[in-house]
This record gives structure tokens, C-alpha cells and sequence, in this order.
């Protein structure tokens, strides 16, 4: 304390910048390169944007009066090149002569202000908000990973604005992908009887959603699982949200809890053909979708026992990877049950296959990409990754609240090649753990190197801003808890 004390004086005396971790000023994730003033402070009422994408202005323009309103700096266009910088870079200095913001693409803009605004606060000394100020900065800045993802459920009890909420976080905290998974909640169309009758997942809502994430810089990936977890409902529950109320539809499933798709059963395939064909659509035919794939079990109806199920493995997954590459999009896969349990060479991390399906899987087509989850504390070495990637397949690491793990995980990605990062939320939509994960997920998707100092009250200031562009009016849909005393079980989670 004591030192950080003597730093500040030393600052306010020598007008010196310190590091963006300093406690006044914290923007998540951190910048690659940024200098930023504790002393001196510039007022924030012209944006001056050079950029070759024609959208920026205008999306500048209507977001800086979304956040600030009458107060809103105007946007100026600056004539520069900015076609030698990557996509999604971007460029900040604010002083004395104003805000200038350079970037190649919308993407790089939107960026920036972002950083602007979490780097902007209201004028001091007045009783209402007249004007915004900002430190007097320099940031120069660019993603680490190109695929920078969270994975949302979608339960039955999830209400639509979670899900609004999780999509304008994780566009804030310049994620660039989420995957949207439907717990039995998507209501469909072709199949009618999929899932829960009262789903909340409507085709109007997924448009309504669509819409804001295009606007934000996020692209949405629908998913449906195609082989375990056909419940579509947690395990944990005993739910299994097609079979309880559509009895007749058993046969699609195996009989034990009907937890597994019967791949056996050639309706299996139609079925799940034209589920991802309407839930693909219904995304906008984004250029990936998730087919799950974790979590099976072992066949128990008499006709997937009576193949080697490492073949209907196979052909299952390649015909269900058919439709989505026909359908101009990659797959996604869950990992776990492609390395077989109990094999020495992934002790201590997630092997949940059988002989069956390790060896179905080293046929997969390599355009497929797994989706590698890892939960524990951070290790030295990640085998399953480097396994996954020496095979040739692209391969994305997936943390959840972990804060080492995460770390770990994201720096591991950054050298070895990894194609990209895909947090998990699974059901912590709210608590602390929604900090950590937001937290430590941005920074070891755009810069693992980061200090990882996170401010005391910084997400929730910036879930307050998310809050403000959703006109929540609801006291109990804002802050980390719905209440101000959780449910017994998240007091400690
Ligand atoms: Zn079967």
C-alpha cells in the first residue's frame, strides 16, 4: 500500500503514465500496448475515426449516442490509410488535441470504443452527468487469438434477457463467437415435438438476438447435440425434454434414459438433418454450428449393439458433418469422447470414450473442430491439445471459471498454435464465478500475457453499462446475483 501510495505522488508530481493495471482505470481485457495517464484527463467531445470500413462512422455516431446521449462526442472522419493494419487492430490516443481512433475495419472501431468507453467517466463536480472525460492514453491493439468464443446455455428456466445480457458481454469484452446451445428451450418447427413445448428459444427471439450481435461484432453458433445429451435437459435433473411429454418418439432415442440418439436408426439421421438445417437457418447460416458430442453412453438398444459402434461412431458423425459442410459451415465438436478413458496419455484431464469411439474417431474428416474442455488448475502441459492439433485437426481450448486454468489454457493456445479459445458458462449465468470467467476469458483470448490484476468493481461496472444499452428496468436483472441474498447453494459459488 504503502508503495502504490508513493507511486501515485511520484506520478502526480512528474505528470508520468503508469501501466493500464493501475487501480483507476480498467479495461478488460487488457491492451496490448497501452500507456495511460492517472493525472491527466481530457474531455471526450469529438471522436475524430480513420478507417477504410465505409459502416464506422455511422455505427460510431449511433453507438457514442446510445451510451452518452445529448452528451454524445461527435464523430469526425479522418482521410488515412489504415489498409497495412490487421483486421481487428485498432489504434487510441487521447490528449489534449482530442480522440483519434484509427482501424482498418468496423471490428477494429468497435474495439476501440469499446476501450473508450470503459475508459471513460462522467465530468466530476456536477449534479447530473454534462459531459465525459478520458486519460490521456496511447493504445495500440490487437487480438491474440482469432477465434475468441463463450459457450451459453440456453436451460429451460434461462430467461431471454440472460441470454441478451451474456451475448452484450462477451461482444464487450471482444469476444468474437457464442455458441448458443438450446436445453430442449428451441422451439422448432420442423420437429415440433423436440424439446420442451414451452420453450423460450422462439425463431423471433434467435432473429431479435442475431440482430444485436451483428451489431455488436459477435457472430452466433446455434448448436444441437447429435449423439449424448439427447435429454437436452441437465443429468443431473432426470429430465429428458422430448420423451416426457412425447412418449412416442422413443425409438429415436436408447432406451436407457434415452440419453444417447439411437444412430442405429435411420430416422435418427432425418431428424437431426433437418434440426440443424432449420436452426442453422434460423442463426443466419453463421459459418460454424456445434454438434455436442460429449458425455455419451455406451449403446443399449439391440441393433447399435449389434454393429461395431466404432463403425455407426464413424458414419454417424461424417453424415451429420456432410449436412453442415453442404450447408457452407464448419462443425464443432466436444472432445472427450474421442480419447478413450483410462488410456495413461491423458491422465488427469477429460478422456470420457470407449475403444469403440477412439478409434471411430481417427477417421473423422480433419475440417472438423474439437473443442477441447479442460476445467482443473493449470498445468504444464496440455497433451489432449497438442494430441488433437498432431492429427491435423484445428483445435480450440475450453476453460470454465478456473482462474489459473484459464490462464494457462489461453497462454498454452498463444504458443502452441492453437486455433482459439471457447469458454464455457454452463450454469453460471450469474454469481462470482460469471466474473471469473468473463474476466480471466477475455484476457487469455486477446492477450494471455496480460497481468490478470483485475479492479474491484470492474465487471460489475461494465454489466452496469450493458444494463443502461437494455433499459432494464427490473431490479433483479441486474448486478452478478438476481438477488441481493442468493439461494443457499451460490452463497459460496
Ligand atoms: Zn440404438
Amino acid at each position: 500500500m504503502k508503495l502504490r501510495k508513493l507511486s501515485v505522488l511520484l506520478c502526480v508530481a512528474l505528470g508520468c503514465t503508469l501501466a493500464v493495471h493501475a487501480q483507476k482505470v480498467a479495461i478488460h481485457p487488457t491492451p496490448v500496448q497501452c500507456e495511460i495517464s492517472e493525472t491527466k484527463w481530457v474531455p471526450l467531445n469529438n471522436v475524430v475515426i480513420a478507417s477504410s470500413d465505409k459502416n464506422a462512422q455511422e455505427w460510431a455516431a449511433r453507438h457514442l449516442k446510445q451510451w452518452y446521449g445529448k452528451e454524445a462526442p461527435k464523430v469526425v472522419e479522418l482521410q488515412q490509410s489504415t489498409e497495412a493494419m490487421g483486421d481487428e487492430e485498432y489504434e487510441l490516443k487521447a490528449d489534449e488535441s482530442g480522440i483519434r481512433i484509427k482501424a482498418k475495419s468496423l471490428q477494429g472501431v468497435r474495439y476501440a470504443l469499446y476501450t473508450l468507453r470503459q475508459a471513460a467517466i462522467p465530468q466530476r463536480g456536477t449534479l447530473k452527468v454534462e459531459g465525459w472525460m478520458v486519460p490521456e492514453c496511447t493504445i495500440k491493439d490487437r487480438p491474440g487469438l482469432t477465434f475468441r468464443g463463450i459457450h451459453i446455455c440456453w436451460f429451460h428456466e434461462t430467461e431471454v434477457w440472460e441470454v441478451e445480457r451474456l451475448i452484450r458481454m462477451a461482444a464487450y469484452y471482444k469476444l468474437n463467437y457464442a455458441v448458443v446451445e438450446p436445453w430442449g428451450t428451441f422451439r422448432s418447427k420442423v420437429a415440433p415435438w423436440y424439446g420442451w413445448p414451452d420453450g423460450t428459444m422462439t425463431q423471433r427471439e434467435i432473429k431479435r438476438l442475431k440482430r444485436i450481435a451483428d451489431d455488436l461484432g459477435i457472430t452466433l453458433i446455434p448448436q444441437i447435440n447429435v449423439f449424448g445429451h439427447a435429454t437436452a435437459s441437465r443429468g443431473g435433473a432426470g429430465k429428458h425434454s422430448t420423451l416426457e411429454f412425447n412418449p412416442k418418439y422413443q425409438p429415436l432415442f436408447e432406451p436407457l434414459n434415452g440419453w444417447n440418439w439411437c444412430l442405429s436408426n435411420p430416422e435418427t439421421r432425418k431428424v437431426l438433418t433437418r434440426l440443424i438445417a432449420e436452426l442453422h437457418e434460423a442463426f443466419g447460416n453463421p459459418p460454424y454450428f456445434h454438434i455436442g458430442g460429449d458425455e455419451a453412453m455406451p449403446p443399449s438398444c439391440p441393433q447399435c449393439t449389434d454393429r461395431p459402434y466404432s463403425d455407426l461412431f464413424l458414419e454417424h458423425i461424417k453424415a451429420m458433418n456432410d449436412v453442415i459442410v453442404a450447408r457452407g459451415a464448419r462443425t464443432m465438436m466436444w472432445h472427450d469422447m474421442l480419447l478413450q478413458r483410462g488410456d495413461e496419455r491423458w491422465q488427469g484431464f477429460y478422456a470420457n470414450g470407449s475403444p469403440e469411439t477412439a478409434e471411430g474417431f481417427r477417421q473423422f474428416p480433419r475440417n472438423i473442430i474439437i473443442c477441447d474442455w479442460f476445467y482443473d488448475e493449470a498445468k504444464k502441459d496440455y497433451p489432449t491439445l497438442d494430441y488433437f492439433k498432431q492429427l491435423g485437426f484445428p483445435v480450440l481450448t475450453c476453460p470454465w471459471h478456473n482462474w489459473n486454468g484459464t490462464i494457462a489454457q489461453g497462454r498454452h493456445a498463444h504458443k502452441s498454435g492453437i486455433n482459439g479459445i471457447l469458454g464455457t458458462l454452463w450454469h453460471h449465468h450469474f454469481g462470482n464465478n460469471l466474473i471469473n470467467i468473463f474476466f480471466t476469458l477475455a484476457n487469455a483470448a486477446w492477450n494471455a500475457d496480460s497481468p490478470f490484476r483485475l479492479t474491484e468493481g470492474s465487471v460489475q461496472t461494465h454489466l452496469r453499462q450493458i444494463g443502461w444499452d437494455m433499459k432494464t428496468k427490473n431490479p433483479r436483472h441486474t448486478g452478478t446475483f438476481y438477488d441481493e441474498i442468493p439461494p443457499e447453494p451460490f452463497l459460496n459459488n
